[in-house]
């Protein structure tokens, strides 16, 4: 099949080249012009496990292609699909601008029937504005789908060639006939194809993200609780994941979920809510535990230095919000590295991947500073803070640590060590949820 895919993001760019890998021909379209040259060059524009060998072969083949033109790119395929942002607005609410713009371009340059496949995370209701939208200007016959994206960043390759499911709202037998066929190489194993109606998939991808970050806030609630009860988290989590209708996943405590999809895609539930006059108490209470998280960690840090910050040196391990990525869109990190450097901290900070993005939001800082090597922070650092569980954080040379801080002390936001391991090699160590922990 020819295929566009118009916004080559982390999601576009995935999408596209995933498609290409199962023999379609895909034009991948970005209003970002230097975006659309390195990748034309073969150059991936962020990092992703085991996207570039499928990048390179697809190029190679013909069977990927990058252009800035909307134009060239509808007119050369049938199904276009819009894998565009949907940042919150002011209010919470889904920003649908690039949405509804590329939309209405789409609505002038449709002259066959296509199919316009929403990838976008999109409120309730929202196919049919593009509908309405593409209408304006169009004459010709078309279909909007609803398929929302469930890949994550840092398994997105994997995420997409081998999905647990894929939904489709669409009312149109011919759609539905053109997708199951399109998506048919990704389902091999036999996971299914949903085909519901296109508000039921719209909601659908909310629902599925508002309930990961429900489990991450009600475990990050089990583990406060854990430290005023001297409770272990950790064995409560291998305690209750152990049973069948829980799970293991997403039951990590941590300092809070971060990245581009939870923190607005909570938000933007709660707003459909709110303008519906529904209570959805739940969820408010996802968003303040989520910020309330945060809060502590920092606060532990504070008040090992019995509230003065200033002028301590303060190393950090990872800013990506989460391993296997380079984003750091609404990063726990971010949030830390700004409460510090606010209280007069200077930064030394590494992550193995996000360091260009982290430079690029600090720039101008000079509070923050990046080192080439986890342990090149570590030189008179009066504490370790570690934000990230990157794998290479997991099993560090802990003398090296002890030689190098002026304090022996880390603060561990994802629980990588065990308190009585540390505890014997002679650092302060200070975890989530596990025993008592310093009064806030
Ligand atoms: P992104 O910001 O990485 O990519 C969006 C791209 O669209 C950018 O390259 C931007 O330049 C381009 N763009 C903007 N306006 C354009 C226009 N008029 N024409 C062509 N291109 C244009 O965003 P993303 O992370 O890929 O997310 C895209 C959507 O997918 C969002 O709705 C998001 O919620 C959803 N989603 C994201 C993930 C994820 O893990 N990132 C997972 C599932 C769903």
């Amino acid at each position: 099949m020819k295929i566009s895919v118009v916004g080559t993001g982390y999601v576009g760019l995935v999408s596209g080249t995933c498609l290409a890998e199962t023999g379609h021909t895909v034009y991948c379209v970005d209003i970002d012009k230097e975006k659309i040259d390195k990748l034309r060059m073969g150059q991936l524009t962020f990092f992703e496990p085991g996207l570039d060998a499928y990048l390179q072969r697809n190029i190679k083949e013909d069977r990927l292609h990058f252009t800035t033109s909307l134009k060239e790119a509808v007119e050369k395929t049938d199904i276009v699909f819009l894998a565009l942002p949907t940042p919150p607005g002011e209010d919470g609410s889904a920003d649908l601008k690039y949405i509804l713009g590329v939309s209405e371009e789409l609505g002038k340059l449709i002259t066959s029937y296509k199919i316009i496949v929403d990838k976008s995370t999109v409120p309730v209701g929202t196919a049919q504005k593009v509908r309405e939208q593409i209408a304006k200007n169009c004459k010709t016959d078309f279909d909007v789908v609803s398929n929302p994206e469930f890949l994550k960043e840092g398994a997105a390759v994997e995420g997409f060639m081998k999905p647990d499911r894929i939904i489709i709202g669409t009312a149109s037998e011919k759609a539905r006939h053109i997708m199951a066929e399109l998506y048919a190489p990704f389902v091999r194993q036999g996971n299914p194809v949903i085909f519901m109606d296109e508000l039921s998939a719209e909601m659908t991808k909310y629902a599925a993200n508002c309930y990961l970050a429900m489990r991450i806030s009600f475990m990050n609630e089990i583990a406060n609780l854990c430290e005023k009860t001297g409770a272990d988290v950790e064995m409560v989590r291998k305690g209750i994941g152990s049973d069948n209708r829980i799970g293991k996943r997403f039951l990590f405590p941590g300092i809070g979920y971060g990245g581009s999809c939870f923190p607005k895609d909570v938000k933007a539930l709660a707003f459909t809510a709110n303008e519906l006059n529904f209570d959805f108490k739940i969820l408010k209470s996802v968003m303040a535990v989520n910020q309330r998280q945060r809060e502590i960690f920092f606060d532990k840090v504070k008040k090992y230095f019995n509230g003065k910050l200033a002028g301590k040196k303060i190393a950090v391990w990872g800013i990506a919000f989460k391993p296997n990525t380079d984003d750091i869109r609404e990063a726990p990190a971010l949030y830390i590295i700004d409460e510090l450097t606010k209280a007069g901290c200077e930064v030394l900070a590494y992550d193995p991947e996000a360091m260009h993005n982290a430079a690029e939001y600090y720039a101008g800082n000079a509070a923050v500073v990046f080192k080439k090597n986890m342990y090149d922070c570590l030189a008179n650092a009066d504490a370790l803070l570690i934000i990230t569980e990157w794998n290479i954080f997991r099993t560090p040379d802990f003398e090296k640590i002890k030689s190098m801080l002026n304090n022996p002390v880390i603060f561990d936001g994802r629980n990588l060590f065990e308190p009585d391991a540390m505890q014997e090699k002679g650092v302060a160590y200070y975890s989530v949820g596990r025993g008592l922990q310093l009064e806030r």
